[in-house]
Order: structure tokens, then C-alpha cells, then sequence
């Protein structure tokens, strides 16, 4: 059987067949992993009965899996009755999404004929209707997730033609006539931190992220800068010297690290290495792979980290799936599961372990043509990841289903 054959073989296992195949995994953790793939698609239903008071709606500055910015009358996401947050996307109905429906007035996932789960949508902070005294709407200055606060530092990464090739950062930047955020001013930041968290019992913690910045005398000098005046700006409004946080960022040195630390409230560092393998990573992050002079030394920098943050506050995350990305990715599931596993492994020895969030090819980015791999694929590696973790005793509860979400291994960890 030739390599695209067997590929689109092992893509037509059905949710059902991979749900009696593997019954060690929740069916709703499969179902989400499936979801994400496939996508969702909103019927005029469905929208109907989204309530613009209650539901958290799209925000117009991020482009969907439609390449559309301005649809913002579609929910921000949707959630299993189990708690279990989908982070997922509209896409076309070409793309063969799972449909979004009312069925008895409920919305629910709707594939084929085949009522699969009804649904929620999220729903609203209470600050997302406000604006700050420098009139920007507060939603536009950080965003939420149902337990989560984010903050996004900067829409744009140095890496520019050198970008990672599943990632559209570079080529959203070049589209006119998208709508473009404000820049981060940290009075906004604290007086939307200050008002989200009037709304007793909802967030549990903060993730701050944004594109490389390569500025600085040693590089990500800059960026380091940036964080820690952003992270000062949250941590105003703590007692404690440190604060619920996650910091998803370049790959910094151990000086960085430690200035980062010692400054600021942060409790956990991520440093995605993406794709865990040295010459993919070559291929499909070469800004990265530049940077700081390629794979190796990337992870060498997130193992170093768990001697600053503590075992258990240091991760890194996979972009998974984008491994089997054509021309030059692994050429079958089998031979990517293996690999992949077996670097994860190498991270958890030091005590860092790696999640993975689902390759979906994204409409702007360079890999936009391909096909994310099988949902078989998807729940070995969901499995394979959490078992590692648990062989190692690694906790990711900073980035766990309560405080991300997005993640189907660390989803699994909830029933270790
Ligand atoms: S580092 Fe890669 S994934 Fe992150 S913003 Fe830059 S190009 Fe995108």
C-alpha cells in the first residue's frame, strides 16, 4: 500500500470504532480530539439560540479556520457535560466539520444523522461587556477561557518569512483590512485584571503568551523585558509574592530565567519545542531552529528551567500531528508515534513533561493544504504522553483541563 493510501485508510475510523478500540479512554476525551480535528460548523439554528448576554462570542481580531475575521456572531467555544472545554473552531462545510444543531432546544454535535453529545456554549465573563477608561473594550485586552484568563503580549514574532509553517502569525500580519488589536498597554492590563477577577470564583489562573521577540543584547532580552513588566502589571494585585501563572514563551537562558523568576509572581515556564525531533523541527520551526542555534539546545533551555521553577512548573508543548506534515515528515502514524514518544520520554527524565494540542492546518499558515493525521492517531499519542507522565510522576496542573483545557493528554491525567 503506497504512503497517501494508507494514510487516508487510517483516517476513516469512526468515532465509534475508536471509542470500542481504546475503552481506557473516556469516550468524551476521543470525542473532543475528534471535534478539534474535524471542526465545527454553526447551524442558523444553533446561532439563533446563542444569547449575546449570556454566551462568549468570537472576537473579530483572530482569523477562524474559515480565514474569515469579522464573523463574530459564533460562539468562542463549546463544552462536553462532563466539563470538559472543546476549544474549536467554525470551518466550511466542505471540510466535513462536525454540525453545531439545536436538537430540543439544546445545542448539540450533530454528525451525519447522529445526535453524539449535546453541548454548551461557554459562557460569558462579566467583564467582557466593559471598557477600560482608555476605551478599549476589556475583552480585546485579554481574553477568557471558562477558568482562564489570557493575555496575548504581542501579535506579531520576529521570525516574519522564518516562521513555523503550521503557524499564520506572519501572514495574518500581512493581510489588509483585518482588524488589529491596540497595542498592550499594562494600564489596560491591570485595570481588566483587576475587574475580571471582581467575578468571584471563575479564573483560577493566568497564560501569557506571544510571537519571539529577538530584540535585546543577548537575544530575547527584549521579550524577557516585556513579560516582566506585563507580569508585574497582574501581580499588583496579589498579595502573595507569587500568583496562579503560566508563561508560554521563546527559550531563554538561565540568566533570562532566573531575572524572570525573581522579578515577577510567575509560577510555570512553557517553551514549545512543537515537533519533537531535531530535523523536523529544522524544517518546520527554522526561526526557531536559529535562534538559538537549533533543537538541542532549545530543549537543553526548557530542561534548565525545571532547576529555576521546580519539577512539576515546566512543560513543553507539542504542535500534534504537524510531525506527519508532507514532504518531509514522518511518512507513517506508526514510525511518528514511536519517535515522538521516545523524545517525550527523554524530556520526562528531566522532569518536563510534553502536551500536545491537535494539529488543525490553519487557513494562513504555510502547511494550509494538508490533512491533520487520523483520530486513531490522535488518542495513541493522547495515551502514550499521559502514560509517560504518570510513569515519570510529572503533574501538569498548571496547564491541567480546569486551567487550559485544550490539552486531550492533560485532560486524561484527571483520571490518573
Ligand atoms: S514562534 Fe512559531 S508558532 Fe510561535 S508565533 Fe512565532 S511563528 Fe508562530
Amino acid at each position: 500500500m503506497n504512503v497517501a493510501l494508507k494514510r487516508v485508510h487510517e483516517r476513516e475510523s469512526t468515532l465509534s470504532d475508536v471509542v470500542s478500540k481504546y475503552p481506557d479512554v473516556p469516550r468524551l476525551i476521543i470525542l473532543k480530539i475528534d471535534v478539534q480535528r474535524r471542526g465545527v460548523h454553526y447551524t442558523r439554528r444553533a446561532l439563533d439560540g446563542l444569547d449575546p448576554a449570556v454566551h462568549q462570542l468570537r472576537s473579530a481580531i483572530w482569523c477562524s479556520r474559515d480565514g474569515i475575521y469579522t464573523d463574530t456572531n459564533v460562539p468562542e467555544s463549546l463544552l462536553l457535560r462532563d466539563g470538559t472545554s472543546i476549544v474549536v473552531e467554525s470551518v466550511s462545510t466542505d471540510k466535513e466539520p462536525y454540525l453545531v444543531d439545536l436538537v430540543d432546544g439544546r445545542p448539540a454535535l450533530i454528525d451525519g444523522d447522529e445526535v453524539i453529545e449535546f453541548v454548551e456554549f461557554w459562557e460569558k465573563p462579566r467583564y467582557y461587556d466593559l471598557v477600560t477608561s482608555s476605551g478599549i473594550p476589556m475583552k480585546d485586552v485579554i481574553s477568557a477561557r471558562p477558568q482562564r484568563l489570557s493575555i496575548l503580549l504581542s501579535t506579531v514574532c520576529h521570525f516574519g518569512k522564518n516562521s513555523c509553517l503550521y503557524c499564520e502569525i506572519h501572514n495574518n500580519n500581512k493581510t489588509k483590512g483585518r482588524p488589529v488589536r491596540p497595542k498592550l498597554r499594562m494600564e489596560d492590563v491591570s485595570e481588566v485584571v483587576r475587574e475580571a477577577l471582581r467575578e468571584e470564583g471563575r479564573f483560577c489562573t493566568f497564560c501569557i503568551t506571544g510571537g519571539s521577540i529577538l530584540k535585546g543584547q543577548e537575544v530575547f532580552d527584549r521579550e524577557v523585558d516585556l513579560y516582566i513588566e506585563l507580569l508585574q502589571a497582574i501581580g499588583e494585585h496579589f498579595g502573595s509574592r507569587k500568583f496562579p501563572s503560566q508563561l508560554v514563551a521563546s527559550a531563554y537562558s538561565e540568566k533570562q530565567l532566573r531575572r524572570l523568576y525573581d522579578t515577577t509572581g510567575l509560577m510555570s515556564y512553557t517553551c514549545d519545542l512543537e515537533v519533537l525531533d531535531p530535523e523536523k523541527f529544522r524544517w518546520i520551526c527554522p526561526g526557531k531552529a536559529e535562534a538559538v542555534g537549533g533543537y538541542e539546545v532549545w530543549k537543553q533551555r526548557v530542561i534548565r528551567a525545571v532547576d529555576i521553577f521546580g519539577r512539576g512548573n515546566v512543560s513543553s508543548g507539542i504542535v500534534g500531528g504537524v510531525e506527519l506534515a508532507t514532504p518531509y515528515g514522518f511518512t507513517t502514524e506508526e514510525e511518528a508515534l514511536e519517535a515522538t514518544l521516545a523524545e517525550a520520554e527523554s524530556l520526562a527524565r528531566h522532569g518536563v513533561p510534553a502536551f500536545f494540542v491537535v494539529w488543525v492546518p490553519r487557513p494562513n499558515s504555510p502547511f494550509r493544504d494538508q490533512k491533520s493525521p487520523s483520530l486513531d492517531y490522535y488518542v495513541r499519542l493522547t495515551r502514550g504522553l499521559e502514560r509517560i507522565k504518570a510513569a515519570y510522576g510529572i503533574t501538569t496542573d498548571f496547564d491541567d483541563y480546569r486551567r487550559c483545557g485544550n490539552h486531550p493528554d492533560t485532560d486524561l491525567s484527571r483520571i490518573r
